[in-house]
């Protein structure tokens, strides 16, 4: 169902900006508060005035082409991903030319899994994905839960400094919440995320959290992950804008809370690591 959010109407240099985003299957695949990076999105879009559109796609239904910026699919249990496994398969096709023409998309778990080539299940089940990152995810006996603290990768680092509107960024690591059990492992050409500083993360052998595919981006990070890692917002936000738009510079917001709350996150995570 689609959805409009409109924003306050101000011109950014003398540009009015619009922001598409499409949220895979949120009926089957939202769960540990996924829904908040939705809505973050949404609310630093609106304070900037970047007029937002929603919409919502999941099993049969078509998925459009040529109207998204940016996608969010996110964690769900192995039972919702093999219904969703199977559909997103007759969506590979349009979803993979989104994200070569440059859409950005984040994707969180069981989301992140189904856009590898495969996940199989603790029991043996093998749920085919769409292979957007070379890797592949395997159910063990582990339960990989707790919180996840990274430091993202040089590169995006830089990325991620300049998407964000302030010149003294106060972290550049990333903080969320882990529960899978799923263990991924990225072929050989496939960039992480990041580097884990405490957690598991991909699959708690090789210190690496996450993929990065073009602007798609795979992690194990619930909990809502964006709205206390507003400088990773920032940097989704201006990959899908850039899009259409070319470079942007975002308007800065008031982030006060937002980094108490990263702050307070990461004191909890290594006091308790
Ligand atoms: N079923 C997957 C796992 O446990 C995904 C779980 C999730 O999305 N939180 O690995």
């Amino acid at each position: 169902m689609a959805q409009t959010v409109e924003g306050l109407n101000l011109k950014l240099k003398g540009q009015k900006f619009s922001l598409n985003i499409c949220h895979l299957y949120p009926d089957l695949m939202d769960t540990y508060g996924d829904k908040g990076n939705i809505l973050a999105i949404i609310y630093r879009c609106q304070k900037r005035g970047i007029d937002v559109s929603l919409e919502e796609v999941s099993v049969n239904q078509p998925l459009t082409t040529n109207i998204y910026d940016l996608f969010f699919f996110g964690g769900g249990q192995d039972q919702a991903q093999s219904i969703v496994g199977e559909d997103l398969l007759k969506k590979s096709d349009v979803l993979k030319k989104y994200i070569d023409s440059g859409s950005a998309l984040l994707s969180i778990c069981g989301g992140y899994q189904l856009l590898q080539k495969y996940f199989q299940t603790k029991e043996g089940q093998k749920i085919p994905g769409i292979g957007l990152f070379d890797a592949y995810t395997i159910g063990s006996n582990d339960r990989m839960i707790q919180n996840l603290l990274i430091e993202t990768d040089g590169s995006l680092q830089t990325q991620i400094e300049s998407a964000y509107p302030s010149n003294d960024l106060p972290s550049t690591s990333l903080i969320g919440f882990e529960n899978h059990s799923g263990k991924t492992y990225l072929g050989k050409s496939l960039k992480p995320l990041g580097s884990v500083l405490a957690g598991s993360g991909n699959n708690g052998e090789d210190s690496t959290e996450g993929a990065i595919y073009k602007n798609a981006f795979g992690c194990y990070l619930h909990g809502s992950l964006l709205p206390k890692n507003p400088h990773f917002a920032d940097f989704l936000i201006a990959k899908a804008l850039e899009k259409n738009y070319g470079p942007v510079n975002l308007e800065p917001l008031d982030d006060e809370i937002e980094w108490q709350a990263h702050n307070k996150a990461v004191e909890l995570t290594r006091a308790s690591s």
